[in-house]
């Protein structure tokens, strides 16, 4: 029987019932998840080394015959199994060496006097002897068995309950010894593809050399990277393959606009802007990222984009996660494009019109303090050149993320912004995306992902990154202490708290449990409340009910709080200028692109900021950790930390990518490897979106199989 990837372990006939009973429990079912069982690690077994003469810390590996056993007793009910091992075929007879096991007993159930066996591990010297202690083993019955696990350099396998190492590499040795050359394709394009595919299953399996291990490993791992690549490749061909539109206006209302700026754009915003521009402009549906750190100006970017369309005659929206955010974007908008006789309305689930007292009272203030706003073209005047121009702008909506779900007067989008992409679902952009036709969609974040996760993660669309700040910017200056330098915080806490500034202080959640969150943040709050008295301080933490605290907020940012205590339920994107001072408590607890997130919230304004990690581990990884965010106040570089630290698992939800796991790929040191794949994906459904070419039939499966239905019209 031809043996294929897809090919059930049960229907092949030397691998008993019982066993392939036993792989399928294990998530082990087909030729290809057997094949995939990859290898942990690897021994490299190709020669048993001589018997020591001393002990050594490097783990040998050894071949030899039992010639005595026995087991002694030692204390009450225990028992010590010893085995001596005698170098087989030794001329010059060499000292024996001891194998023991402490109260192992099946052990000495399976080690006979007369056997040969296998060890593996480090020499010790006890007493007169030489002995191992618990050494890997394997007992040896045939010579044909010493091909397969040893003198070689032999897979060891990740631990499966109820099948030994043993087992396992005679089932892959058989599998691989039985296949054709053609039977287990591996399917890559004739770009990526430099070796024939038997050879990579067989020595990333049973390795001849380290070098033949590492091509063979690069195959598999450019294969499984393209099979991602593909699938990504073609959700993006498909969602482009859609009925669109062009929303672009001419860009007189944009000029206007930044015009009006009381700053010159960034040249990144600038670049960013003319990507969005040509996206517009063009009739296949926008499907972008915009990536930034906090504060990088990404706002700007997006209403650019916003008065583009609007321009043409389409309606715009912008989405926040949370309503304080949204009432947040409605303030910003209005005070920016009312002037330019834009119309901007708010759509909340709670309130349709009225802003918060907060802002509107914000309003106020900022208008008066900037003196170049006073002289934006009027409202009249916009509007007169507005009548003047044959088509209506369009009307902009603010709201929470529930406009998708109840978009009253939201009938025409030309453009849908939402912001905050992680607290945004796949499944809310699949319903945006399959709206016909299709309205342009920006999405935006600001956590910076490092770039080959984005490529892995956000493949379906297109990126743009504001990787450069405004230059007016506060600097914010941060600093790790250890807890016991407490006091020469709390002086320095009050110096900023007297010089009239404001402070957030934040720690971490320590219990996941409601009432208990409760009870420790009640406490942290009297402990602060004291320290700073006679400041007043205020206490933010998951418990607080929705109205209270957005007045919470209102209160601190009009000032009427010096210090907000809290954990870390502080909105990301809440802008309070006044706050220059950000204490982050037990800081080895919070995650490095957290901790940034949270500095974001400071050097907002004009006065100089500092960020103070009070740390209560003094170990030097905890301090190593520190450092990065000590040395560095780019996202992207904090997050290229954070994905080495932590792995990309804990950075961001992947499984809201929606992409199978990898088994044998890294996204972060084979990064070289996504690349290619991804281009190589990239080129092929550009060439053939709909993969209708006989060359690519075989690549059809990839996406059927992981989008069913979805790719239906492939068959
Ligand atoms: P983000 O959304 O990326 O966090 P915003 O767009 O909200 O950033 O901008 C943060 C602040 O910086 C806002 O007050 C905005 O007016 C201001 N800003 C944006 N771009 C610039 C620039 N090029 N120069 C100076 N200030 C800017
Ligand atoms: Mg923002």
């Amino acid at each position: 029987m031809a043996l294929s990837i897809n090919l059930s372990l049960g229907e092949i006939e030397w691998i008993p019932r019982p066993r392939s009973t036993q792989l399928r429990r294990l998530g082990i079912e087909t030729v290809g998840d057997l094949l995939t069982h990859y290898p942990r690690r690897y021994e490299d077994r190709r020669e048993f080394a001589g018997f020591p003469r001393e002990e050594s810390e490097q783990p040998i590996c050894l071949c030899g015959e039992v010639v005595k056993t026995r087991f002694n007793h030692f204390g009450r009910g225990k028992r010590i199994f010893e085995a001596t091992l005698q170098e087989s075929d030794a001329h010059a007879l060499s000292q024996p060496l001891v194998l023991r096991w402490f109260n192992l007993h099946y052990v000495q159930k399976m080690i006979l006097t007369g056997q040969r066996l296998v060890v593996f591990g480090k020499p010790r010297r006890r007493g007169q002897r030489l002995c191992m202690e618990h050494p890997e083993f394997e007992v040896i019955e045939n010579d044909e068995e010493i091909s397969i696990h040893f003198r070689r350099i032999t897979p060891i396998y990740p631990a499966t309950e109820g099948l030994s190492q043993r087992v396992l590499r005679s089932l892959i040795y058989r599998l691989l010894q039985e296949c054709e050359t053609d039977d287990l394709a591996i399917l890559l394009p004739a770009r990526l593809q430099i070796r024939a595919a038997t050879d990579a299953w067989r020595e990333i399996h049973f390795p001849a050399t380290g070098e033949a291990l590492a091509r063979a490993r690069e195959m598999l791992v450019l294969a499984e990277f393209f099979a991602m690549q593909m699938l990504l490749a073609s959700r993006r061909a498909r969602s482009r393959s859609r009925a669109g539109g062009m929303h672009c206006g001419r860009g007189e209302l944009l000029e206007r606009f930044l015009r009006a700026l009381p700053f010159d754009l960034t040249n990144a915003q600038a670049r960013v802007i003319e990507e969005l521009r040509a996206d517009l402009g063009s009739i296949f549906p926008m499907n972008r990222l915009l990536q930034g750190d906090v504060g990088s100006g990404k706002t700007v970017a997006a209403m650019a984009a916003m008065l583009l369309a609007v321009e043409a005659g389409f309606q715009a929206a912008l989405m926040a996660p949370t309503q304080i955010l949204a009432e947040q974007h409605y303030a910003v908008l209005r005070r920016w494009l009312e002037p330019l006789g834009v119309s901007v309305s708010l759509r909340t689930g709670a309130r349709k019109e009225d802003p918060l007292p907060l802002f509107a009272q914000d309003n106020e203030r900022r208008r008066e303090s900037s003196s170049r706003w006073s002289s934006v073209t009027s409202a009249r005047d916009a509007c007169a050149a507005q009548a003047r121009s044959s088509v209506p702008f369009g009307e902009i909506f603010v709201g929470t993320h529930a406009l998708l779900y109840e978009p009253e007067g939201l009938e025409n989008p030309g453009l849908v912004v939402i912001d905050e992409q992680h607290k945004f679902g796949v499944a809310q952009r699949g319903r945006l995306t399959t709206a016909d036709p299709a309205p342009d969609v920006l999405v935006m974040t600001a956590t910076p992902i490092p770039r080959t996760l984005t490529m892995s993660l956000y493949g379906d669309l297109d990126v743009s990154t504001i990787d450069e700040m405004p230059a007016d910017r506060g600097r914010i200056v941060t600093a790790a202490r250890e807890e016991t330098k407490l006091p020469d915080v709390l002086a320095f806490l009050v110096g900023q708290l007297e010089a009239g500034r404001q402070a957030y202080i934040v720690y971490p959640l320590i219990d996941e449990s409601e009432k208990l969150e409760a009870k420790a943040a009640a406490a942290e709050f009297e402990k602060w409340r004291e320290r700073l008295a006679p400041f007043t301080c205020e206490l933010l933490h998951g418990r607080v009910s929705a109205p209270e605290k957005q007045a919470i907020m209102e209160r601190f940012r009009r000032g009427l709080t010096s210090v907000l205590i809290s954990t870390t339920v502080i909105e990301v994107g809440i802008d309070v200028p006044n706050a220059t001072v950000m204490l982050i408590e037990n800081a080895e607890r919070f995650g490095l692109a957290q901790m940034h997130q949270l500095r974001g919230r400071i050097g907002r304004g004009e006065h100089k900021s500092y960020c103070i990690l009070l740390r209560s581990d003094p170990s030097p990884e905890t301090a190593a950790k520190l450092a990065v965010l000590e040395k560095t106040s780019n996202g992207f570089d904090v997050a290229e930390a954070d994905w080495e630290l932590r792995g990309p698992g804990d950075l961001l939800g992947t499984a809201q990518s929606g992409l199978p796991a990898l088994k044998l790929g890294n996204l972060r040191s084979d990064a070289k490897l996504m690349q290619r794949a991804r281009a190589a994906a990239v080129e092929i459904l550009r060439d053939d979106p709909e993969l209708e070419r006989p060359e690519n039939q075989r690549f059809r499966c990839l996406i059927v199989e992981e989008e069913g239905q979805a790719f239906s019209h492939v068959s």
